[in-house]
């Protein structure tokens, strides 16, 4: 791979026909199955004392179980997909090989249940063709099908992998682009806030408006739980409710994670480098956030459903933003959120009382008003610029000597953040 070059990943639903999702079906369950085959295989190699067999010894077989009569129907199904199981599986007993070595927790490979299926995976972009003028994709033995192309494909086609997830089929497309910065050489130049009215605060002043869908599935969730929460334990129409339960939270994460997805596209193919709060370090130091000033306002009072709907919005936004922007050649600083909510970004002053309600931020020092979720956001990119610079000599020699402040100029505005060393961040 080219230096300046970087590897981005795309995803997009598939819009089967049935006659093509039965097929996907049939495939993922041939993956499963050669997954489950061939760890039994090595399994009963371990108990006869023999060595394990290797990911070319195992190709072997496949190609044996292709050719033998009771298991023939495995070559129905795409090869070079069934021959990247097997190269998984040789990496899981690898990963548990060396972590026995090393002393570690082993974690020796487990068969698939169903639902498990391992994903189809075309290494090779010999094996298929992106029609992106037409929203279509052609796979081996399973011809065109359509995608829901929610945006351009860019850089040289390299790896195409299909998964399954609850009803739906996705197809996450891998792609070779030239000229990515390294992350190491750009400043960030975007700053966020976790909101609870709102979901975020950017430090271009944007607000990001929560899902207004998730409200309304909601007040359907809490309906459900009283209903499963109403009936006797182990009576049918529990398991029913409970059926309906679960299948409402799996709808409610698939419309939080598609939202999230444009949400966290459009953040990453703005900016390369974006600082964020860590939330791990904010419930350590819950009362920094200044919720003590806020009392039954702020999100660590807000317990039960709400919370829990907020926590896993946030570590999906924070999961898909850490994914997308590394395969972008960016990175997310994750920055200790302390005072960034009670800190004025204009003067620095720093107290409880500046931020007078949950939206509303009116310096007591200096008179600054603004939006609170903004002030805060723009207060993180400014610990995220302080992190990054600290980190900076030592990487200027990675970057030729060249170091891109430039993004970073629009929001020079920023008062530095009074806060405690951020040691061990300059590399998040
Ligand atoms: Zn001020």
């Amino acid at each position: 791979m080219p230096a300046d070059s970087s590897l981005r990943a795309y995803r997009f639903q598939l819009r089967l026909r049935p006659a093509q999702e039965k097929q996907l079906a049939r495939y993922a369950g041939m993956m499963r199955w050669l997954w489950n085959r061939a760890l039994a295989e090595q399994q009963s190699r371990r108990e006869r004392g023999q060595k394990y067999a290797g990911y070319a010894s195992m190709c072997g077989w496949l190609t044996v179980w292709r050719n033998a009569p009771e298991t023939s129907w495995l070559a129905e199904g795409p090869a070079q997909p069934q021959q990247q199981v097997l190269k998984r599986l040789d990496t899981a007993f690898r990963t548990f090989f060396a972590n026995v070595k090393a002393g570690r927790t082993p974690g020796y490979p487990r068969f698939k249940k169903r639902g498990e299926e391992p994903g189809i995976r075309f290494p090779d972009s010999k094996q298929f063709k992106l029609d992106a003028a037409n929203g279509r994709l052609q796979l081996p033995k399973l011809g065109w099908l359509r995608l829901r192309m929610s945006r351009q494909v860019v850089g040289e086609l390299r790896n195409a992998s299909v998964t399954r997830e609850g009803v739906r089929w996705y197809v996450a497309i891998q792609t070779l682009q030239a000229g990515v910065v390294p992350a190491a050489c750009v400043a960030p130049s975007l700053g966020i806030d976790l909101g609870v009215a709102n979901f975020a605060g950017l430090s271009d002043g944007r607000l990001i408006e929560p899902l207004a869908a998730l409200k309304a599935q909601q007040r359907r969730l809490r309906r459900y739980q009283r209903s499963v929460s109403r009936k006797v334990k182990g009576s049918y129409n529990r398991k029913k409710a409970v059926v309906k339960l679960r299948a409402l939270h799996k709808r409610i994460a698939q419309q939080r994670n598609d939202w999230l997805h444009k949400l966290t596209s459009g953040l990453a193919s703005e900016h390369p480098v974006i600082a964020i709060e860590d939330l791990q370090v904010a419930s350590m130091t819950a009362s920094a956030r200044g919720n003590a000033a806020l009392p039954g306002k702020m999100v660590r009072q807000k317990a039960g459903l709400n919370r829990a709907i907020l926590d896993a919005a946030w570590g999906e936004y924070r999961r898909q933003l850490e994914y997308k922007l590394a395969a972008r050649g960016g990175q997310v600083l994750a920055v200790d959120p302390a005072y960034t909510s009670r800190t004025c970004r204009i003067c620095g002053h720093q107290a409880a009382e500046n931020r007078k309600t949950q939206s509303v931020f009116a310096c007591v020092a200096c008179g600054h008003t603004e939006h609170a979720d903004i002030n805060a956001a723009t207060n993180i990119l400014a610990a995220g610029h302080a992190a990054w610079i600290s980190g900076t000599s030592a990487r200027s020699d990675a970057c030729g000597g060249v170091v891109r402040r430039a993004a970073f100029a629009r929001t020079k505005r920023a008062a530095p953040v009074k806060q405690e060393p951020t040691e061990g961040l300059t590399d998040a």
